[in-house]
Parts: structure tokens; C-alpha cells; sequence
């Protein structure tokens, strides 16, 4: 059995969207992973615990992916990835938050580590505003 895998992602994709496509091609439902390389530019969000909303914020590239850690389950039926990402720009400087649509890849090796056992699938949680595990 498979307990892992290690992708190169196509250049000029939109990132969250080439993660998400390397799960659901290996049905893998649960899983965590790691992933660096390089962006042409980002979108990243962060949300406003008071107003409950994302707000994003675009940044021009070319930019480094210092980090981004994520993980995968399930939402409405579908395989799911959650990920953040800290980026970098030529002044080194990281801006950081959660990964939303609208990043191309530049380069990017993906890292996932597939978990056993149940898959956890995501709920609107009313106290957070988020969809979150639901409690197993
Ligand atoms: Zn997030």
C-alpha cells in the first residue's frame, strides 16, 4: 500500500487547484503534505475572526514558496485540501496566510504523507464561521 508520494506540479497552474488534482487523480481522502518551490503570483487570504469573512490580499511575483503545509479530508463528498502558505520576494521578506485560488506555479514539489484510517469530513461550525472536522 501506498503511504505516500512526491509530485512535481505544472508550471503556469493555478496551485491550490494542481494540489488539489494530485489527491483526488490517487483517490487519496486523508493525508497531509508539504510543498515548496516558486509562484508568478499569490493570492492569499486571511480571515477576520470578528466579521467572520476572508479578506485577500494579491501579491505580484516572482515570489518563493518559503513554506506551505495543508491538509486533505472531505467536504460535501469531495476531496478537500486546506492548505497556507508563507511566501517570500526578492527583499526576503514572508507574507503569510490561507492559500486561495488564483496562485500560478512557477515550480512546486508537493510532499503528501497519506493517513489511515477514518476520513474526516467538513461542517459549517457555527461558533467559527468555518467549515471544520465535524467531531468523530
Ligand atoms: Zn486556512
Amino acid at each position: 500500500m501506498e503511504t505516500g508520494f512526491l509530485a512535481r506540479l505544472p508550471k503556469g497552474s493555478d496551485l491550490l487547484d494542481a494540489i488539489t488534482a494530485e489527491f483526488r487523480t490517487r483517490s487519496v481522502k486523508k493525508a497531509g503534505f508539504s510543498l515548496i518551490g516558486a509562484l508568478e503570483s499569490a493570492v492569499i487570504g486571511f480571515y477576520d475572526t470578528f466579521e467572520r469573512v476572508y479578506n485577500y490580499r494579491e501579491f505580484a511575483g516572482p515570489l518563493e514558496i518559503v513554506s506551505c503545509i495543508g491538509n486533505v479530508s472531505e467536504k460535501d463528498g469531495e476531496i478537500f485540501v486546506h492548505a497556507h502558505i508563507v511566501i517570500s520576494g526578492e527583499d526576503f521578506v514572508c507574507y503569510g496566510g490561507h492559500l486561495a485560488s488564483g496562485s500560478p506555479i512557477f515550480a512546486a514539489e508537493l510532499c503528501a504523507t497519506e493517513l489511515p484510517g477514518f476520513v474526516p469530513k467538513r461542517g459549517f461550525d457555527d461558533p467559527t464561521g468555518l467549515f471544520l472536522w465535524s467531531k468523530w
